[in-house]
């Protein structure tokens, strides 16, 4: 492999956000392709005994297995953690196997957690059905109030776990209180970055220990394969995850890695463009007397915390109609706007999430979780922004609005 100028942080680091988006973690083979080579392959091959075993004792750089690191993978982690600002990065399977991965790797029973209310429906069902079953106690609480998070510290607490804006409330948690709090304690934070990727919000920049992203959404950006990715310090990365993760193997497919990798490359673009489009859609929609749910808009009671720690809101936003009938009807009275569980895609999707996302936690579960009947979840993609809104408008013209 010949080392470009991508691997080298003493260069990386005084490049900004674009320019890493597009070049970080960059290594070329010996061909010397422009575009990242897809390594497809499990095992390597070694010039001599005493090389494999110097591999082995981490006395040389280099790949030993595909469940430790792959060629592919190893260009996506470098570039994922500089955009990120973070020191290293792993990624993994799926955005799912990224959140297991960072909370088993350094949770033990006895230990306690403490977690945002409003969440990814899998997120809730780790933290509420899965960590109990080891002996891991949990407090939920509403990720919005400060007071709530300390409260609910215990002597055994050893991490703090929420995402920002949060789906799909989009309730906005005080990063730079939060994880202040969580420093001064000595507990963990494991934040969730997917809605806003690292080209919006970098957690890290706030105090967050831990970043764990779906790379399946806004960073691959075209909703084609699925992903996840933990960034950190390195010696919680190489100390604490990578134990856990070349012993349980969650490791992301290189295909998979690859696909991610290009997907960067356009991702502040991307990040910028659906960010404004979802503002003008979000502007329109309020505009026409909709409850809306969306941060960047003046009505979001935390507008000005994520003002403070975000670039632009991000792409993706709520909104609450009277009732499950209504957001049924303008649902199927889209033409353009797909109905569609999956977020980050180039096209808009949209989704009701109290019968498809949160359908698992049930009417109560929901209530708790701030989740309505009536309540749309948005994703707002690259399509001209005009024909969304004719779209939506077509969708409250058939609901009587
Ligand atoms: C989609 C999503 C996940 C899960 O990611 P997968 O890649 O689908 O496993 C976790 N958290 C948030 C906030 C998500 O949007």
């Amino acid at each position: 492999m010949k080392r470009t100028t991508g691997q080298d942080r003493s260069i990386t680091s005084k490049w900004r956000a674009a320019t890493r988006a597009v070049r970080a973690g960059t290594w070329r083979s010996e061909q010397g392709e422009t575009s990242e080579a897809l390594f497809v392959n499990s095992g390597f091959s070694y010039d001599s005994a005493e090389q494999v075993a110097a591999r082995f004792q981490g006395e040389e750089p280099g790949p030993v297995y595909s469940r430790f690191q792959n060629p592919t993978t190893a260009m996506l982690e470098e570039r994922i953690a500089m955009i990120e600002g973070a020191e290293a990065c792993r990624t993994q399977a799926s955005g799912m196997a990224a959140m297991t991965s960072a909370l088993l790797c350094q949770l033990s029973a006895g230990d306690h957690i403490v977690a945002g209310r409003a969440a990814f429906g899998s997120c809730r069902w780790i933290v509420d059905n899965l960590l109990p079953r080891f002996g891991i106690e949990k407090t939920i609480v509403d990720a919005r109030d400060n007071a709530a998070w300390e409260a609910a510290i215990r002597p055994n607490t050893k991490v703090f776990f929420f995402e920002t804006p949060a789906n799909p409330t989009m309730d906005i948690v005080d990063l730079e209180f939060v994880c202040g709090l969580a420093k001064s304690k000595g507990i963990t934070t494991v934040v969730d970055n997917a809605f806003a990727t690292g080209a919006l919000q970098r957690p890290i920049e706030f105090g967050a220990d831990v970043v764990a992203y779906s790379a399946t959404k806004l960073m691959e950006g075209q909703g084609r394969v699925l992903l996840g990715a933990i960034c950190g310090t390195a010696e919680f990365i190489n100390d604490v995850l990578m134990p856990f993760q070349r012993n349980t193997g969650p490791i992301a497919a290189p295909f998979n890695a690859w696909v991610v990798l290009k997907g960067l490359e356009t991702l502040p673009l991307r990040a910028k463009a659906q960010s404004a489009s979802a503002m003008e859609v979000a502007r329109f929609l309020e505009g026409r007397g909709v409850q809306m749910l969306h941060p960047g808009l003046e009505s979001h009671p935390q507008h000005a915390i994520a003002a403070r720690q975000m670039d632009a809101f991000g792409n993706i936003f709520s909104f609450n109609l009277k009732d499950r009938a209504e957001a049924f009807a303008m649902l199927n009275a889209f033409e353009l706007i797909d109905i569609s569980n999956n977020i980050g895609d180039a096209k808009s999707l949209a989704c009701h999430p109290a019968s498809t996302t949160h359908n698992n936690m049930g009417p109560e579960g929901r209530a708790e979780a701030g989740v309505g009947e009536g309540m749309i979840r948005m994703n707002v993609g690259l399509e001209d922004v005009q024909d969304l809104i004719d779209d939506l408008d077509r969708g409250l013209r058939a609901i009587g609005r």
